[in-house]
């Protein structure tokens, strides 16, 4: 087990690629991947192992600094707004020019830099001019979860590194190595939907096994009534308002952390705002993931019964050929209720036609 800044990041690839960079950079890398493979816990330890004398021990004074936040020659930019602004890609340029204080670069991080926009006040030229021959000691670090064609000049001056989305066992192994148990590390990263965030919050939910169960009984308890089908699908949203629990324990951590510190630097309404923007988000994608976990749940009941009735047709049982037609429309109802997760503003009534659909009245 490698213990460096790189071993935090899940995917062997990734951490192997980026050792190697950390150890003669050149002036601008563009991480590329989906949210999922941590494209800020990668930018965050590629910072680290530039400023580290052992290119990112993770222990050292130089890589504690950069890991907590407070490496004054790190400078992650901020955006105010949901597309980068041109004045601050011009902050990013005006710091790209600072020598830096420590022994090591003067690194410029910025995320989402899918980002930045053509049109009336273009940001996405500043920053490809930014890019342009920049001191020998800085290093511009951008993060992107997508490449548009915009932006193909822009990663043309940068080494890009594509990150891949974690498999199950790479977030089993990252969860194991952060101390949890292995039973909690396979459950939770097999309920992860390939997302370490997300694994990481289901690993401190002990609730998480007992979901599994309800959504795998689900099945054995329809066999009834509108009654127990209406019963069956408040119990499922009581489900999730129970899921977002630990979450929201999280959230309010982060929440008061941020509180914190902005208290000391002189405090930014306007990045409280976005911070309560994006928990909302997270809460909404968390919710609509736990919900797909458990959709996903059921159909593989339906699956492994259509599978045993395909087989019991095939030897000729009658009752078998019965089952298999319900069970398809099922499958049918399932796949449909994924769909419109998607678009729905109204779980509840999804919930409902879902449970009604199972139903056999
Ligand atoms: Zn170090």
């Amino acid at each position: 087990m490698v213990t460096d800044v790189f071993g935090r990041l899940v995917g062997p690839a990734t951490a192997g690629a980026l050792r190697h960079h950390a150890r003669h950079p050149v002036h601008a890398y563009l991480l590329l991947g989906p949210a999922a493979s941590g494209v800020h816990d990668a930018l965050t330890a590629f910072a680290a192992a530039l400023q580290c004398p052992d290119y990112g021990c993770a222990t050292c004074p130089a890589c504690r600094r950069v890991l907590e936040g407070t490496d004054p020659d790190v400078v992650w930019i901020e955006r105010a707004g949901l597309a980068w602004r041109v004045d601050e890609i011009r902050e990013a340029e005006r710091v790209s020019r600072r020598r830096p204080l420590g022994g090591g670069y003067q690194v410029v991080v910025l995320e989402d830099v899918e980002l930045t926009v053509a049109g009336a006040s273009p940001s996405a030229p500043a920053l490809l001019k930014s890019l342009e021959e920049p001191p020998a000691r800085t290093v511009f670090l951008l993060g992107a979860s997508e490449l548009p064609g915009a932006l193909d000049t822009v990663a043309s001056r940068c080494v890009l590194v594509r990150l891949a989305a974690p498999s199950d066992a790479d977030i089993e192994e990252r969860l194991r190595a952060e101390g949890v148990s292995a039973d909690a590390a396979h459950t939770a990263a097999h309920a992860a939907l390939g997302s370490l965030e997300r694994a990481r919050v289901l690993a401190d939910d002990p609730a998480l096994v007992a979901r599994l169960d309800w959504w795998r009984a689900l099945p054995d308890r329809l066999a009834g009534t509108p009654a127990v089908a209406s019963a069956l699908a408040r119990e499922a949203a009581g489900l999730l308002d129970e899921a977002m629990v630990p979450l929201e324990r999280s959230l309010a951590v982060a929440a008061a952390r941020e509180r914190d510190e902005s208290g000391q630097l002189g405090g930014r309404a306007s990045s409280r705002r976005e911070l309560e923007a994006q928990s909302r988000r997270e809460q909404r994608r968390f919710r609509s993931e736990e919900l797909t976990l458990g959709l996903s749940t059921v159909t593989a009941v339906y699956r492994e019964r259509l599978a045993r009735d395909l087989e019991a047709s095939r030897d000729g049982d009658a009752r078998a050929d019965h089952r298999v037609a319900g069970t398809l429309r099922r499958l049918d109802a399932l796949a449909e209720a994924q769909r419109r997760l998607s678009t729905t503003l109204d779980e509840g009534l999804l919930l409902h036609d879902l449970l009604f659909a199972l139903s056999d009245f």
